[in-house]
């Protein structure tokens, strides 16, 4: 063990870990030098070799686990710590609540620079799972072979493209077990090739499945780096006797690229697309439409955007980065006319085609970036709004986009955000332009990973 005051590569030390990254690595101080140490967590006494060192901080590994933290629980799943899909299985599930709230009660309070009082007094409780685990209702599983040839189909190891070969997965629908130990046989059987990501051979690539939690309506589509796929009535007849099967589709994609779908999609028995409901609103889903992933979560969300927004009908609102409607749909059944905005053509074709398939009238769609197609229908159709919902990507509002909020002075502005760093940073520029923050309320979308969601309500 180092005892002296400088580290160096390699050195084993005994820390405790009193803090987690937002990436979910637990952090310790040994001499006041910061190490990050993945599979750690707040309270657990660890010995750890040191990895990496930069100037003011570096990486560790775990190598012995001294004394567990008493808020460390043993994972569901046998494969938490190598799969890169949940980060924080580990801890009890009611602190990994706490941390998310902490997170985001930290981002409001340094970033935001509101008053840790004041945010005390107006944030409501998470909303956390009832059941954390299954929650998902899409999964994209990479295909290929081990050494020895033998097909694995499972989830790529923590920062690397090794798939780890299993079926089982704590967080997905229970289902793709059956899907994939189907779509496995057939593989076997026929002897398809698998796709190797180096040499850009083989043919299959991932397995994609979607399932509606309401409809029952499941969706598998298998993306190829080719056309066609051999004995495709045989893959079709593997599948099509599991209940609830509603779509099987083949995606092309024969692009050397990461990117784990193309542009085209050939369905080959059923539907182009399944059915699913949030609420009572109703979405068609195809291969490449965006659609949030925990769908007993979006719900909450949803509902939650909606209680803030406090629609009595009478009401024009703009939800600002819509994706295909989901919550300009959500609140036109309360307000007297809805438009979204989005920067993805094909989303605002599948948002038009959700309000009419709801027979919902009062919402319009414009395709574009948020920061130019809202001041433009201010300024050339004096088009304003009583209720402003934005809904941006991790990286927050554009600075343009929020100027032309407060210009057109709305009385609530409803922010849903995935960041809480660019949400906090956001709300302070609108409260020092007139928003009050009312209240906010973190939503788990995302059980065992560091995410969190959250919704915040601002009033003139
Ligand atoms: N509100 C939707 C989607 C939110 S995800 C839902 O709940 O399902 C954020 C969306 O913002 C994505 O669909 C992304 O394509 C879109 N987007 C990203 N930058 C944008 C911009 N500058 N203007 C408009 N939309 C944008």
């Amino acid at each position: 063990m180092t005892s002296e005051k400088e580290l160096k590569k390699n050195d084993m030390i005994r820390i405790e870990i009193d803090d987690i990254s937002s990436e979910g690595e637990g952090i310790g101080h040994f001499n006041g030098y910061t190490l990050f140490v993945k599979d750690t967590i707040t309270g657990d006494i660890v010995d750890v070799k040191i990895m990496k060192m930069k100037k003011s901080y570096g990486y560790a590994r775990l190598i012995h686990l001294i004394t567990p933290s008493p808020i460390r629980v043993e994972p569901k799943c046998p494969i938490a710590r190598q799969c890169g899909g949940c980060q924080v299985q580990h801890m009890d599930y009611k602190e990994q609540l706490k941390y998310k709230e902490n997170k985001v009660k930290n981002c409001l309070t340094r970033i935001g620079k509101f008053d840790k009082e004041y945010i005390d007094s107006i944030m409501e409780p998470i909303a956390g799972m009832e059941e954390p685990f299954y929650y998902r209702n899409k999964a994209q599983f990479p295909v290929g072979r081990d050494k020895d040839g033998k097909v694995v189909i499972g989830f790529y190891a923590s920062r690397t493209h090794t798939i780890i070969d299993t079926a089982h997965c704590y967080i997905q629908a229970k289902i793709n077990e059956e899907i994939i130990e189907r779509v496995k046989v057939f593989i076997e059987k026929y002897n398809i090739t698998t796709y190797d990501e180096e040499n850009h051979t083989g043919l299959v690539r991932h397995i994609l499945t979607r399932v509606g939690f309401v409809t029952g309506e499941i969706m598998v589509c298998l993306i190829l780096n080719g056309d066609d796929i051999p004995h495709k009535d045989k893959f079709i007849d593997s599948l099509t006797d599991i209940e609830g099967m509603t779509s099987i589709s083949l995606n092309i994609n024969k692009e050397k690229t990461n990117v784990i779908l193309g542009n085209k999609v050939v369905t080959v028995w059923g539907k182009p697309y399944i059915v699913d409901y949030i609420g009572d609103v109703k979405y068609q889903i195809s291969p490449l439409s965006f659609y949030q992933v925990n769908p007993v979560q979006t719900k909450v969300l949803y509902e939650t955007a909606l209680d803030y927004a406090g629609l009595e009908g009478d009401e024009t609102v703009w939800d600002l980065y819509c994706g295909i409607g989901t919550i300009s749909l959500f609140l036109a059944k309360k307000a007297k006319k809805v438009y979204g905005v989005e920067i993805i053509p094909q989303a605002i074709e599948d948002a038009k085609m959700n309000g009419k398939i709801n027979g919902i009238e009062n919402a319009e769609f414009f395709v574009g970036a948020a920061e130019e197609v809202l001041p433009a229908k201010y300024k050339e159709e004096q088009i304003y709004g009583d209720v402003i919902v934005v809904d941006p990507p991790r990286k927050g509002c554009d600075e343009g986009l929020l100027e032309t909020i407060i210009k057109m002075n709305p009385k609530k502005v409803v922010y849903v955000s995935c960041d809480p760093a660019t949400l906090a940073r956001d709300l302070r520029y609108l409260n020092d332009n007139g928003y009050n923050l009312k209240k906010i309320r973190a939503v788990d979308q995302f059980s065992h990973s560091t995410h969190v969601e959250c919704v915040a309500l601002l009033e003139l």
